[in-house]
This record gives C-alpha cells, structure tokens and sequence, in this order.
C-alpha cells in the first residue's frame, strides 16, 4: 500500500512549540500509524491465542497452496486449481447475466476467461490489455472458453517460491501475509532444542519422527514435492513429531500433578478409638440399608477406603451408570470420614439434585446420630446462619449443597473428605476455588468425584491421567432393562394412551421438554404448551410443572408431590436431567429427542427403570415440512435404541462429537490436544505414559521445558 504523502494530509496545527512543523507532525503521525496497525495485528494474534513464540511456531496451516509452478492452459484440467501465467488479451465489464469484469488470458497454449463479480478500479488496471499476469484459481470449463471466477492475481515476473504457500486459519485484521511473517518470526526465535530423553529417541519410537525445528519448518514451508496425503492424515514424520510432543507434554504435566498431589498430606482415617469399642458408623449404615452392596459397589468401597487410611489426598473418579447406585458408596465413605471424627463435604450442580442428596442421606445417617447442615444460594439468612454456625463448630459431621459449599464465609471446623457430584458440571475455576478452600495447616481434603458418563479409556488415560478411577460396572439387581423406542411426534396420541394405561397402574411418568439455548422464553413456551395439553388430556390426573426459571420454592413444592407419588406426571425442561430419584417412575418421554445430546439422553432415560417395573422410554422426534434427521441425530437415536450400557453410550458418543465436545473443553478446561488423535494414536500415547515418569526422574531439566513449551501457564489447569 503507498505510503499517504504530506501534501494529502491536512496540515498540521498550529503548535505553540517552534519545532520544524513539518517534520514533527510527520514523524507523529507516522508513529500513531505504525503503533496503531500493530496494536490491531497483536489484538488479532491474541484473540487467536498466539501470544509466544511458541504459539505462533505452533500455528499449523489449515492447508497450502501450490505458488511454486507455472502449468500450461493446455496441460491443466477441468477443476484443478493451478496457476497460470500469459498475456491479458481483452478487458471488458459486461453486464449479463450481472455487472463483471472480464478479462481473457492467453499463454500461447490456451486462453481463459477470469471473471469478477466484485471489482475495483484497481483490478481493471492491472489487468489490462497487454499486461502479463500470473493468476491463481480454479480452473472450470466455462460457457464459452474455461474460466476462473474470482482468482488471485498478481503481474508476471518474480521468482517462484520453493515452498507451498501455507494458509493459516485467522481473524478479521490480520491478513495471512503479516500472520505467515509472524510464524516464520516465531519459529526462528522459538528454543527447539531437543528435549525428549535421548533414550527414547534412538529406541522405543512407534514411528520415525524428525526433530521439531525440521519438523515446523517443514510444516510451515513444505518443500512441493511433498506427498500432500501424508499431510492430510497427519502420518508424515514431520506430523508424527508433533504428536509425541503434544502427548508427552500431557502425560508429563499430569504426572508431576499426581506427584505433587503425593507430596500433599492428608488426615489418614481411621475409626476414632472412642468408637471401637461399638460398632463403626459405616457398618451400622451398612447393617440398615435396605439392600445389600453389589459387588461393584463393595469394590469401590474398598478403594476409597484404603485411599482414606493414607494420608495422601485421595483423588478418585467414581465412574457409574445412572443407578449404578453411587449416593450408597458416597454415605459409607462419609460415614468413614465422620468416624474418624472429621467433617465431609457433598457438593452436587444444582439444588434439586443437592436436595434429592440431602434427603437420602439424612434418612441414612440421621438415625445414627449425624447432624447434617444444608447449604444454597436461595436459603433464607436465618436458616444459612444457622447452618453456617453448625458448620463451623463442627456440629454438622456432614455438609450438603450446591455451590454455596466453598463460598468464603463456609468455614468448616476440620474438613477431610470433599465428594462432587457430577463433577463434569462445575468448572475448572470452581474446583481448584474448593481444593484451596479446603486445604488448612497444609492439609488438603480427600477428593471424591463422582460422574454419570463414564469416561472412554483412551481419554481416561490421556486426560485424567492424574486421578484414580473406580468404576461400579453392575447395577443392583432387580432392575428391568428399559426397553427404548424412537416415535414420530405424529403419533403422540398413542404415546398419550400408553401414559393413561402407566397411572391406571399407579405407576408415574416423566415427560422431558428440550432446553433451547437461544431462547428460554421458547424453551418455557413449549413444556408450558405440553403440561397444558396433557393436563387436558389426562382428566383427574395431577400434571405437574417444572422449569429452571421457576422460584426454588416452587420447583420444591413440585418436586415434593412428585417424590411422594401424588403427581402422577412430570413434564420439565431438563432439570431433572441428573440424580432425581423416583423409584416408582416407569415411564419417560423424550420430545424433541432429537436435540439432545447422546449422553444427556442416557442420563435423562436412567431415570425410569430404577424399581421392578418394567420401564420403557419414548423418544419423540419431530421433522418439519422441509427438514429431516440429520446423520448424527439419527445415530444418537438409534444408540439409544440399541443399548443401554452407559460405557457404549460413552463410546458411541466421543465417536459422534469427537474428544473436545465429549469432554465439554470450557468446562474441564484441560488443553486439548491438537495434534494427536487418540482414536489412531493409542501407539503414542503408551510411549508418552511410559517416559514420562524417566523424564521426571532423569531428566528433570528436559521435562520442564518441554512442559513450557508446550502447556504454558495452562499446565496449572491440569491441577485442578
Ligand atoms: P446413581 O449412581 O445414578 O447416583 P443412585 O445412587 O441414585 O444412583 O441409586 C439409584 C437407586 O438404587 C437408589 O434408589 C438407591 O437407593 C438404589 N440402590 C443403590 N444401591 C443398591 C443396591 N445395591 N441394591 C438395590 N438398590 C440399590
Ligand atoms: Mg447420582
């Protein structure tokens, strides 16, 4: 772009200062010029996260184009994109079908049309008659002669590159010239020393693999003889460095996690030897539950007991289908913890889930002398007050609620055992916020997670590589398989009747209304449009409501006459989506199954099927006039259909969304990764897990910047 002459500017004002005017406004502007278009291009690198070297040398292209050759009208074909290089013959704006510019381009072999739809005085000049041009596009066989709408062009002359021209994905404001120097900048100034141990680098490699300057150099600016397939599937070695890099730094900054978790201490529990001399709490809760422990759940237990006597902080994922029976396991672990004479925190998303909780565990531990405080952000000051005393004495042996849990006035007398319900729900921010709360006098609480959606094994052990997993793999017995039928909307009626014939056999019914983003206003809209249909449908009939902008007190009150057995029907947004507990529920629909996703769905049908019922769930979908299912949509339904084994549901589901969306990648804030793909480098990952734990031990130095340079400050996420 030519540089504005003075002689366009408006003159400069009149300064009380006697400098050389001209020179000094000169010079000012010329610095508010420069420093503004950088603040512009560095906001635009920001936004893209690329704010070190680093960062920048590890922007890939999106793709690369082929500027380093010439090809011959006559050699190119129909579709190619190419670059071509001749005379312009003619110039003309025509005007049918619209206003364009055309210009016919002849390189003695052939000639073709380039056509503009949008163009400018200074395309025209450039592209006038006689000029030689090199242009760049797609090649199409036109109406006339073949033609390239829109391509790149440029006049003839200048070497060619030696290298494909790579393309970068960016942001308004800055155009993949500046961005393309700023990489090679980056690159050149970014320490690429080698820091994989030597002994893995000459043995053990699933694949030959460059080093990385080569490797990003190459990446960046490939030589055009290159086999563009092995780019594409990521296989070439260039490709393959990036891979072990990226998983290497995960594995190493999850390890040092785990070890720095080991150098924490942690109150050990044991039973207080004031009650050896009777029966340990958790064996009378044992002794009264209702049902005997599956065999999974018992293993469990056995887990986290034997994490509890240690005075390490536990840090276990409990992994379970929906009424695998989890809350059980989460009673008898707190009841250890209480034993021992400590505090224990339970911590669930949100306050109906929190409440179902709290119910469950005062029934079972109430009776065996344990005082238990409610916590949430709705409660009244008085009654919060009161709770927060309880707390802070050391009255309250157990500690319910929802976020409210590790506010800063939550003071507790001696915590050792935090449990998070749903921990997938709350994000980073909020877990590392609970860990530092929890921790006194360098002591930190047992951490017990709990999740609903099982985690795939490849991504147990690349992304949660730090925590313990315990999985209950059975649900109690008795329980009925939930038979699954997908229907179209059309034939809501019949669904109707099949409700009418659930309650004439006392049974009660969920009917779930999909939550739409954009708009809760429409969100309401519909299940307000159901409940009314259906309570007009179904005489006689108590028909409940509830939606998360109800007022808590409500959402209760429905809650209540539901959990009681008095309302027959439950139509709701997805409130209920996680831990409500209604044995007596036989029956789920599902509208508009076809908007969620594959494990909410699961997570919402886990809540029929839970008594000796014979349950089933009714996935609604509707189409309109012009729209149809979409593949995925279709194959998050049939999933549903074909099983109800929550680790299939979780397979079927990473293989559906892919890794970032299975893992939610705002809420678990771990970095993802952007090179490796578990699914094809399961090899990589082993080599990563194996050397690991030598780098830490032998080569401290190489395994901290290798960290650096690839995690940053995000590393400090993976502690949470
Ligand atoms: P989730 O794992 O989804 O949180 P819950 O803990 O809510 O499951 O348990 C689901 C239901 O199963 C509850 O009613 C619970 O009391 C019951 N339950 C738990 N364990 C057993 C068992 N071993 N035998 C029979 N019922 C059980
Ligand atoms: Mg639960």
């Amino acid at each position: 772009m030519p540089s504005p002459t003075p002689d366009t500017r408006p003159p400069p004002a009149k300064t009380a200062i006697n400098l050389p005017a001209n020179t000094a406004a000169k010079t000012a502007a010329k610095t508010v010029a420069i420093t503004t278009a950088k603040t512009a291009a560095q906001k635009a690198l920001d936004k893209l996260g690329l704010r070190r070297d680093i960062d920048l040398a590890l922007h890939l292209p999106l793709r690369y184009e082929d500027e380093t050759r010439i090809t011959r009208l006559v050699d190119a074909r129909d579709g190619e994109t190419v670059q071509i290089e001749g005379q312009v013959t003619n110039s003309e704006i025509a005007f049918r079908p619209r206003r364009q510019l055309r210009v016919t381009i002849d390189d003695s072999t052939d000639t073709c049309t380039l056509r503009f739809l949008n163009f400018y005085p200074s395309h025209q000049k450039t592209l006038s008659v006689g000029a030689r041009v090199r242009v760049r596009g797609e090649l199409r066989g036109g109406f006339i002669s073949r033609e390239m709408v829109h391509p790149a062009f440029k006049l003839a002359g200048g070497q060619l590159p030696g290298a494909l021209t790579p393309i970068y994905s960016t942001v308004a404001g800055l155009p993949q010239a500046y961005l393309r120097k700023a990489v090679l900048g980056g690159l050149a100034r970014s320490d690429l020393s080698e820091t994989i141990a030597p002994e893995y680098l000459s043995k053990n490699l699933p694949q030959p693999i460059w080093n990385l300057r080569e490797a990003l150099q190459f990446l960046h600016t490939p030589t055009p003889d290159v086999a563009l397939a092995t780019f594409q599937d990521h296989s070439h070695p260039a490709w393959q460095r990036l891979k072990a890099e990226e998983l290497l730094a995960q594995q190493l900054s999850q390890l040092e996690a785990r070890r720095v978790r080991a150098g924490m201490r942690a109150p050990a529990l044991y039973p207080s030897p004031l009650q050896n001399t009777q029966c340990s709490l958790h064996d009378q809760l044992l002794e009264r539950l209702p049902f005997r422990l599956t065999a999974a759940q018992q293993r469990v237990g056995l887990d986290i007991d034997s994490d509890l006597q240690k005075n390490v902080p536990m840090h276990r994922l409990l992994q379970g289908d929906v009424g695998s029976g989890k809350t059980v396991v989460a009673a008898l672990a707190a009841a250890r913890c209480i034993d021992a004479g400590w505090q224990c925190a339970l911590m669930a998303p949100t306050e109906i889930l929190a409440e179902q909780h709290f119910r469950k565990l005062i029934s079972w531990l109430e009776p065996l002398g344990i005082q238990t405080a409610w916590l949430t952000g709705s409660q009244k000051a008085k009654e919060r007050r009161e709770s927060l005393a309880m707390i802070a004495s050391g009255q309250a042996g157990l500690v319910v609620g929802t976020h409210a849990v590790i506010q800063d006035k939550v003071v507790f007398k001696n915590l050792a055992l935090a449990i998070i319900d749903e921990q997938h729900r709350f994000g980073v921010a909020q877990r590392l916020a609970l860990r530092s709360k929890m921790t006194s006098d360098g002591d930190e609480p047992h951490l017990l997670m709990m999740t609903a959606t099982p985690i795939p094994r490849t991504l147990a052990m690349s992304y949660y590589a730090d925590l313990d997993v315990s999985t209950i793999d059975e649900l109690p017995p008795g329980r009925t398989a939930i038979v699954t039928k997908v229907v179209n909307d059309s034939r809501r009626d019949e669904v109707i009747e099949r409700i009418r014939s659930q309650i004439a056999e006392g049974r009660q019914v969920y009917w779930v209304c999909p939550l739409i983003e954009e708009s809760e206003v429409l969100d309401l809209t519909n299940a307000t449009q159901t409940h009314e249909a259906l309570s007009a449908a179904l005489p006689g009939v108590l028909v409940g409501l509830l939606h998360s902008r109800m007022p808590v007190a409500e959402k209760k009150a429905v809650m209540t006459l539901f959990n009681d057995g008095v309302m027959a029907v439950l139509v709701s947004t997805t409130v209920i989506e996680v831990g409500v507990d209604v044995p007596n529920a036989s029956l789920m629909v599902i509208e508009h199954a076809e908007r969620f996703g594959l494990s909410q769905l699961h997570q919402l049908r886990g809540r029929v099927g839970r008594g000796a019922a014979a349950s089933a769930c009714v996935l609604l979908y509707s189409t309109g006039d012009a729209t149809r299912l979409g593949d995925t949509a279709k194959a998050r339904l049939k999933a549903m259909v074909e099983t109800n084994d929550g680790f299939e549901i979780a397979r079927r589901d990473l293989e559906i969304r892919g890794p970032g969306e299975f893992l939610g990648a705002r809420q678990s804030g771990a970095p993802l990764l952007r090179f490796a793909d578990l699914t094809v480098d399961a090899e990589w990952l082993a080599w990563a897990r194996a050397l690991a734990p030598v780098m830490l031990d032998k080569h401290a130095a190489l395994a901290e910047r290798h960290v650096l340079r690839w995690l940053g400050t995000k590393g400090e996420y993976l502690k949470a």
